[in-house]
């Protein structure tokens, strides 16, 4: 090893387990070195670690998908394409259901992973001209979801607000057949507020910038974002990485590609537009401080394009019905009131028509072929988010990285206990921080956070904020892991927002739907094969070429990358088939090549014999040799690049 340079010194190690010590400096020395040659994938044996380069790399095209296309894990440089084809080859030849998790936190790459995997199934797989329709549809479902659910925030300028896991179904023959998507919370808030330096939704800014004159002119739109309320409050409407106008051409083309029909794009833009009106009523008070319009012109659009009688929506924006016995009356609202209500109804509509549009693309992706078909699910979820002040979308989306940390410490660990057991070897189990106990300090029934919470969004009378946080402190100060006493939380009042005020039963809040959903979403994966990317955010000014060590650090702790390596390190770190491990080093021992007669793992055992490998090193498990030491595998590796 001495001597020449060798692949390793010049690109670093390409999966983390061959590192000779797994300390926090070699992991990031290694990664480092890759990075600033663009190599920005690295393995952590079959999880896919990446560094965000912020630039446009030369490695996803055609030519590198078929070089990917059926080869072996490990033959080729590390790439998403690897681990795209891995998943889909086990799914073809195990007929099994598999799902890939991509993580790590705003801006650090998730989405473009998740387009990248899509793009490879829609590119690569075999096609039937009739197929390439429903192919053609899951490509573009993510213009037209990122249009409605993205938005440029101060950590990404094209920044996910909603969590999204897409299901992309196969035929026995490997043909991508159609797709189902879930999304998880909507960041609504973003409709009628943007901190500064965000923007709203995009869809938003593509229709006033590139909707045309005569579309405009039947949403009573004018041109140009500085005319609504809704759009400017973040103060940057304009951003240099971001070209509206094109963009709403690709939206456009995307819905029809959908199957969006005249009237529902029409219907779409209508409703669009009256948000957009909404956020321009407004209203004086009267001398007893209740609230007026201050004029009709913005409420009469509102009322067209949603087609709701005009004098009901005015009604519905300044007073409060009070069920007294059988009557009913009205209660005027402050101008506060009245601004809180207009702004709940533009989320509500806003939430509401993101709802129907994933509806819609579900439908057009559907396939109603009743042959038995396997799936790939992508997650493509929010990653932790900590700002200065946190609010409820925080919690929500924190508590749901807490959930799939442990879904994955599970499935880490359980399934290496099952290998170890299907191939009948016997291993020491590794321990490490289980963050189950912060699960449950969220979930657990009656004590936890949300049944907390759903107490005190449900009683009657004044529940405010801090009567919350009060009753959090009086029932869990004293557990260690609450901390939650700093944040300046909306929750109370989000909560309230989205009770059903005609329903008789105890309404269910936000967060306990969103709960339920996470439990949902926890039941689809579990009975999946799990396959990981963690995608790592380089620095924060979102530079290329700048590797920000501090930053990378703290990603790959909280992520766990260290600990997975250590289970990944502590029984056996390597493990390959017989066959994919003869056919590799077959050259480097004279009885096994050019080829060995006879059952693989004899041939194996031959040739690790002839490699001198002591009998502490290694184990033949019953289809797969299992290697202690990555050294090992790492000097039979180096042998193989110079024979
Ligand atoms: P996340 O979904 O994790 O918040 P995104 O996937 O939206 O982050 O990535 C943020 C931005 O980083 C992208 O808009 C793009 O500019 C850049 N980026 C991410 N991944 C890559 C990649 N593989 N190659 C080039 N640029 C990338
Ligand atoms: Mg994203």
């Amino acid at each position: 090893m001495e001597g020449a340079l060798t692949a390793r010194d010049r690109v670093g190690i390409q999966d983390f387990v061959l590192l000779d010590e797994t300390t926090e400096a070699a992991f990031l020395s290694n990664l480092k070195k890759r990075f600033s040659k663009d190599l920005i994938y690295t393995y952590i044996g079959t999880l896919l670690v990446s560094v965000n380069p912020y630039k446009e790399l030369d490695i996803y095209n055609k030519k590198q998908m078929d070089i990917y296309m059926g080869v072996n894990f490990f033959e080729l440089p590390p790439h998403i394409y690897a681990l795209a084809d891995n998943a889909y080859h086990t799914m073809l030849t195990e007929f099994n259901n598999h799902f890939i998790l991509i993580s790590g936190e705003s801006g650090a790459g998730k989405t473009e992973a998740s387009k990248k995997i899509l793009q490879y199934y829609a590119v690569s797989c075999p096609s039937t001209t009739l197929l390439n329709t429903v192919r053609d549809k899951m490509l573009m479902s993510n213009p037209v979801l990122e249009a409605f659910g993205n938005a440029k925030t101060l950590k990404n300028d094209n920044s996910s607000r909603f969590g999204k896991y897409m299901d992309i179904q196969f035929d026995s023959q490997g043909d991508a057949v159609g797709g189902h998507i879930l999304n998880y919370l909507l960041e609504k808030s973003r409709v009628v507020h943007q901190n500064h330096g965000e923007r709203n939704f995009h869809i938003f800014y593509q229709l006033v910038e590139g909707g045309s004159d005569d579309l405009l002119h039947q949403l009573g739109l004018e041109r140009g974002c500085q005319h609504y309320n809704y759009l400017t409050q973040g103060q940057c409407p304009i951003v240099p990485s971001i070209n509206d106008k094109n963009d709403w051409k690709t939206v456009k083309n995307a819905l029809q590609i959908i199957s969006f029909n005249e009237t529902a794009t029409n219907h779409l833009f209508e409703v669009i537009a009256s948000v957009l009106h909404l956020g321009n009523v407004r209203f004086d008070s009267d001398s007893k401080g209740h609230a007026l319009l201050n004029n009709n012109t913005e409420l009469h659009w509102v009322s067209n394009l949603l087609g709701v009688d005009a004098h009901r929506l005015q009604e519905g924006l300044t007073f409060r019905k009070i069920e007294a016995k059988k009557d009913q009356v009205l209660s005027p609202f402050t101008t506060d009131h009245a601004i809180y209500a207009r702004d709940a109804l533009a989320k509500a509509i806003y939430g509401q028509t993101f709802t129907w549009l994933v509806n819609r693309i579900n439908e057009s992706m559907e396939n109603e072929d009743p042959s038995r078909k396997t799936v790939i699910g992508l997650l493509d979820i929010y990653g932790f988010e900590v700002f200065y002040v946190n609010s409820f979308e925080q919690f929500c989306i924190n508590y749901c990285n807490e959930k799939l940390q442990q879904l994955f410490i599970e499935l880490t660990l359980k399934s290496e206990q099952e290998e170890y057991e299907a191939e009948g070897i016997e291993w020491e189990p590794v321990q490490f921080f289980n963050n189950k106990i912060i699960c449950d300090l969220i979930e657990e029934k009656h004590t936890g956070i949300i049944s907390l919470l759903d107490e005190e969004c449900l009683r009657p009378g004044d529940a405010t904020d801090l009567t919350f946080l009060e009753r959090l402190e009086e029932k869990m100060g004293n557990h260690p892991h609450f901390l939650m006493c700093q944040s300046k939380n909306d929750i109370v009042k989000e909560c309230f927002s989205s009770m059903d005020p005609d329903s008789r039963r105890r309404p269910e809040t936000v967060v306990t739907q969103f709960k339920s959903s996470l439990q949902k979403l926890t039941e689809i994966l579990v009975a999946k094969e799990a396959w990981y990317i963690r995608c790592l955010k380089s620095n924060e000014s979102k530079q290329s070429g700048q590797f920000d060590e501090a930053l990378i650090r703290h990603q790959v702790k909280y992520l766990g990358l260290m600990e997975h390596l250590r289970v990944r390190r502590a029984g056996f770190a390597y493990r390959r088939k017989y066959d994919v491990f003869l056919k590799r080093y077959k050259p480097l021992c004279p009885a096994t090549w050019p080829h060995w007669r006879g059952v693989a793992a004899d041939g194996v055992e031959v040739l690790v014999q002839h490699l001198g490998y002591l009998p502490d090193e290694y184990k033949m498990g019953r289809t797969k040799i299992f290697i202690r030491h990555p050294r090992t595998l790492f000097a039979t590796e180096d042998a193989y690049e110079k024979c």
